[in-house]
C-alpha cells in the first residue's frame, strides 16, 4: 500500500525485539519517496539521508507531507523541485531529549523524525535549507514549520528549546486534548 503510493524505496524490515515501550508497528524503512509534482502527474524520487526507519502509520505521514507540502513549497519559494531531506533519529528506542529518566520519546515507537536540512534542486542551481543555518532560508523554513505543524501532531524547531536547536522535530503522538503542539 505504502509502497504503491511512493515508490520502491519503502521496505518492510524486521526489528530485533524491543524492550517495552520500544515496539514499532509494521516497522519500515526509507530511503526515498517518490512524489507526484506537476499537474502532469510526473513522479520524482526525493531522497532521505540517511534512510530513516519509521512506524508505517508515520511513513505514510511523512510521504503525504513530502508531497502536498515540502515540494509545492521548495516550488514557490525556490522554482525547482525537493531532490533531498537530511534526516536523523527514526526509530531509536530512547527518553525524551535523551534523558536517563522520564517519558519515552515518540522515536522510541518510530513515530518521530527529526529534519535538518531541505535541499532543492541540482548543480549548481542546488540550495540546502538548513535549520540550524536558516540565514536567507527563512520564509522558506517559516512556511515548512507552519506545514509541519498541520500535518502531525507535534512540531517542534529552533527557538523552542536546547534540545531542538539544530532540527526540527515532527511526530504523530496521540493528545488527550487533540491539541498540537508547534513552537
Ligand atoms: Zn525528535
Amino acid at each position: 500500500m505504502l509502497k504503491e503510493r511512493y515508490g520502491p524505496d519503502i521496505r518492510a524490515v524486521t526489528l530485533p525485539s524491543a524492550n517495552a515501550g520500544c515496539a514499532v508497528v509494521e516497522p519500515v524503512e526509507l530511503s526515498a519517496v517518490t512524489i507526484r509534482v506537476g499537474a502532469q502527474g510526473e513522479r520524482r524520487k526525493v531522497e532521505l539521508q540517511p534512510p530513516a526507519t519509521l512506524a508505517c502509520e508515520m511513513a505514510g505521514a511523512v510521504g503525504a507531507w513530502i508531497e502536498t507540502s515540502v515540494q509545492p513549497l521548495a516550488r514557490g519559494h525556490y522554482g525547482q523541485d525537493l531532490t533531498l531531506l537530511r534526516v536523523g533519529g527514526g526509530h531509536e528506542c530512547r527518553r525524551r531529549n535523551r534523558r536517563a529518566e522520564g517519558k519515552l520519546s515518540e522515536h522510541a515507537t518510530g513515530r518521530a523524525l527529526d529534519l535538518f536540512a531541505v535541499v532543492i534542486g541540482l548543480g549548481a542551481t542546488r540550495v540546502s535549507a538548513e535549520l540550524a543555518r536558516p540565514a536567507g532560508h527563512e520564509p522558506f523554513l517559516t512556511a515548512l514549520r507552519q506545514s509541519a505543524c498541520g500535518a502531525f501532531m507535534t512540531a517542534l524547531g529552533p527557538g523552542s528549546d536546547a534540545a531542538h536547536a539544530d532540527h526540527l522535530h515532527i511526530d504523530i503522538q496521540q493528545r488527550r486534548a487533540s491539541s498540537r503542539f508547534c513552537q
